[in-house]
């Protein structure tokens, strides 16, 4: 599947803004951001739902801009995937092979596969009033499945569902995309899902991908400032480049004082006004002034999360912190009120744009 330099224009707003990617046959593909950033205008493109104003849309490399959504080996399953309320389990996932005129036999043994294959067995007889919000979301997946589509575009496919449910619901989903081997697009605002379910995600905002990458990558190497917030929690620190290494590292000095980064490849200018960033979890605080990249913070408030605690702190000139620690039982906990320091590696540590 491929998107080549798609727009979409509602009056003034620029929904989707000469976006381009390629999504791999049998990739489980993510479409991430913030509410009204174009996710949704961007799938229903696809699905032929919506026409672009310019660019093209290829499936299994044939140009689909101008088919309808019928003619496409696609298949879209909604938000609110409303299942038909009058018809039982069976009769809602077989809408679609009786409306493709397959014949009774086919259509029995499709069902009985697809019920087997969302751990539904058993079910047929019910009608969706009588299911649970996880079980009516597993037929809404059965009857989106049932003509075996190449491609199948998923809006916020957990967001009806509570947030216990959601995660094992997200592992199942996992599992038919791996089990049908169907390209399977998602799209959604939340991070978590995103992150745990997808091969690689594309993160956009304001209509246009700000990056598209593995998830590991958008997490530890965020493109930007706006993906780097997005995603999880993020320590931001401005300064100046200055002297740089032979060995890709170079000096950034703050008003938190001067650290080691390391390039990464970035091409910035000489004296470049740059943004480090740095997760939670990769700050360690310490009681006593370590060796390395340190500053000092004020510890402000402990939150207890079981695993971890996540610690609150205050630093020079009153700029927020967040570090991360392990409740494993090998270090004392923060104490609110401590002057501590903070440690990272430079490693652990990633530059952006300002
Ligand atoms: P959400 O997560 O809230 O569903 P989204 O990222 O899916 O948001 P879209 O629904 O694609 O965002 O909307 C992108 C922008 O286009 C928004 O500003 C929205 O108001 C606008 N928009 C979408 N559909 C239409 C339409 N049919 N007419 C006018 N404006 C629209």
């Amino acid at each position: 599947m491929q998107v080549v330099d798609v727009c979409k224009s509602f009056g003034t707003v620029r929904a989707v803004d000469n976006v381009s990617f390629a999504v791999a046959s049998g990739e489980l593909f993510s479409l991430l951001g913030p509410s009204g950033c174009g996710k949704t205008t961007l799938l229903r493109i696809l699905a032929g739902l919506t026409t672009p104003n310019s660019g093209r849309v290829l499936i299994d490399g044939v140009d689909v801009t101008d088919q309808p959504p019928h003619q496409r080996t696609v298949n879209m399953m909604f938000q609110r995937y409303a299942l038909f309320p009058h018809m039982n389990v069976f009769d809602n996932v077989a809408y679609g092979l009786r409306q493709a005129g397959t014949n009774k036999r086919d259509i029995e043994n499709r069902v009985r596969e697809l019920m087997a294959l969302v751990r539904l067995e058993g079910f047929d007889r019910r009608k969706p009033d009588q299911l649970s919000g996880g079980q009516q979301q597993r037929v809404a997946l059965a009857r989106a499945l049932a003509r075996r589509p190449r491609l199948l575009l998923l809006d916020e496919p957990l967001a009806a569902l509570d947030r216990r449910l959601r995660e094992s619901t997200a592992l199942e989903l996992k599992r038919l995309q791996r089990e049908t081997d169907t390209t399977f697009i998602m799209v959604t605002h939340d991070q978590d899902e995103a992150m745990t379910l997808s091969s690689r995600v594309g993160v956009m905002f304001d209509g246009r991908l700000a990056q598209l990458a593995p998830p590991e990558a958008v997490y530890e190497h965020p493109a930007t400032r706006a993906v780097a917030a997005f995603i999880g929690e993020v320590n931001l620190i401005d300064g100046r480049l200055g002297k740089r290494s032979a060995s890709g590292h170079a000096t950034l000095t703050s008003t938190f004082g001067t650290f080691d980064v390391v390039l990464n490849g970035h091409a910035f200018a000489d004296n470049a006004q740059i943004t480090l960033g740095i997760r939670p979890e990769r700050l360690d605080v310490r009681t006593e002034r370590p060796t390395g990249n340190a500053l000092t913070a004020r510890v402000e408030a402990v939150a207890y999360h079981g695993d971890v605690s996540v610690v609150h702190l205050i630093a020079a000139g009153g700029t927020q912190f967040q570090a991360k620690t392990p409740n494993d039982g090998e270090q004392a906990r923060p104490v609110v009120g401590a002057d501590v320091w903070l440690r990272f590696d430079p490693d652990d540590a990633f530059l952006l744009d300002t």
